[in-house]
């Protein structure tokens, strides 16, 4: 059961200046022409996680950063579909089935794959020929040809449409059949969400049943799923799940339908938080990520704070606020008619003070959907190197770039100019 999947430098303004606006709420769910709202596993995870992420990734569809554990475990995943997809045996040799992977692994560059440097990616390429080797010699001679390979079904439940996609399934007869789900990462953790979600979409799957009819002449009244088992490759250990319970399968369901009422509701509300925010690649889109702490963390107030300080500062903050705000607007307002009356000149002096002029352009991109819409019609997101204002800017001068899409980038694109003005008392150099 496989998951297919930037990272953007910290301290850049992203596409909307810093502050990145970006409404929490907003956006049509994906629904087929009968209306069901498309779920599976993944997504349900990913927005008990964040809703926001959640939107950012399913409904913006703005694309994450590739990662190199899912480009290792499906290259894994790949071979292991490899091996097991004849007919009858025999099964393909050894050399085969590490043919299949190298040709799987060479197909994307090691920055496409989403690691940072080539010998991590020979690294991990060595990694999986050795796994496999290990697995090909722990079975040879018992490999046995499963009922099903890569198992992808839809199942309409509840205005749901389900989707789950099994590495493999055996057949034991009878209708009962387990469930294999290839691991590769470090550890294996028992994921229960993800057990019953299968459980209960295999069980309703009528395909399933046909299949079943189709390979083995069973009439069966249903499938029932007698396991579920987690191989994990690096290790070659089996960790075996026996079927949930009908009570658990229906407090889980309770769940799933009250995510998907929320999704449907367009409830995006953010959930940050260490774990997700650091692993997440939309914090630069988020305004509700900051330095890895979440603005929601409510103020501790000490016990012991001295209330008559607390109220002494808070006023004088207020006051200095106050009178920033008015010195702010008249140095405004003073800059903007020395601009007027430069006239192009790169200086202009006082009795006491001068100021060096500097000019800059200013490209600012306000319709952000659009924008994120030509990154993804031309697969720029990743060139891009983020959503950062200044590598937007970048590719619209970009000769690698095809004309098309710095043409409707340009169309999105205001350019205005920013003066800024650097003074100092007259008689030094300018700065
Ligand atoms: S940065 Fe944190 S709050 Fe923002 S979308 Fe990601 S996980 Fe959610």
């Amino acid at each position: 059961m496989r998951k297919s999947v930037k990272k953007e430098s910290a301290g850049e303004p992203g596409l909307f200046g810093a502050a990145l606006p970006v409404k929490p709420a907003g956006g049509e769910p994906k629904k087929n022409s009968k209306g069901l709202l498309s779920f599976s596993y993944s997504k349900m995870s990913l927005y008990e996680e964040c809703p926001l992420k959640y939107k950012f990734k399913y409904i913006d569809k703005i694309k994450e950063e590739p990662k190199y554990y899912f480009a290792f475990g499906n290259s894994i995943h790949h071979a292991m579909e490899f091996l097991y997809a004849v007919k009858a045996p025999p099964f393909p040799g050894i050399d085969d089935l590490l043919e299949a992977f190298k040709k799987d692994w060479g197909l994307k560059s090691y920055l496409e794959k989403g690691y940072k440097d080539p010998f991590r990616e020979e690294e991990d390429y060595r990694k999986g020929m050795e796994m496999l080797k290990n697995y090909y010699r722990h079975h040879e001679g018992k490999f046995k040809l499963p009922f099903l390979l890569e198992y992808s079904t839809d199942v309409e439940v509840d205005g749901l449409l389900v989707r789950i996609i099994a590495d493999k399934i055996e057949y034991q007869g009878n209708g009962e059949i387990i469930l294999v789900d290839y691991k590769t990462g470090k550890d294996v953790k028992r994921q229960p969400a993800q057990l019953y979600m299968y459980q209960k979409i295999c069980e309703l799957d009528p395909r399933l049943r046909e299949r079943v009819q189709e390979t083995y002449g069973d009439r069966v009244a249903g499938v029932r799923i007698k396991q579920m088992l987690y191989y994990h490759v690096p290790t070659l250990k089996e960790y075996h799940f026996d079927r949930a319970e009908d009570a658990e399968i229906g407090g889980f369901w309770e769940r799933v339908l009250g995510v998907a009422d929320n999704i449907r509701g367009l409830k995006y509300d953010p959930t940050p938080g260490e774990r997700q925010c650091l692993w997440c690649d939309y914090k630069k889109l988020c305004p509700h990520y900051y330095g890895g702490r979440s603005h929601c963390v409510p103020p501790v107030a000490s016990a012991a704070a001295d209330a008559g300080l607390v109220e002494e500062l808070v006023d004088r903050y207020g006051h200095l606020r106050e009178k920033m705000d008015e010195l702010n607007a008249q140095i405004e307002d003073v800059k903007a008619k020395i601009i007027n009356l430069s006239e192009g000149a790169e200086g202009m002096a006082g009795k006491k003070y001068a100021v060096n002029i500097h000019r800059a352009e200013k490209w600012e991109f306000r319709d952000r959907s659009a924008v994120i819409g030509v990154l993804n019609e031309f697969d720029l997101y990743q060139k891009a190197l983020g959503l950062t204002l200044k590598n937007i800017v970048l590719l619209m001068d970009d000769p690698a770039v095809p004309e098309p899409a710095r043409k409707k980038l340009r169309l999105h694109a205001e350019k205005s100019h920013i003066f800024d003005l650097h003074v100092k008392k007259s008689g030094g150099p300018l700065p």
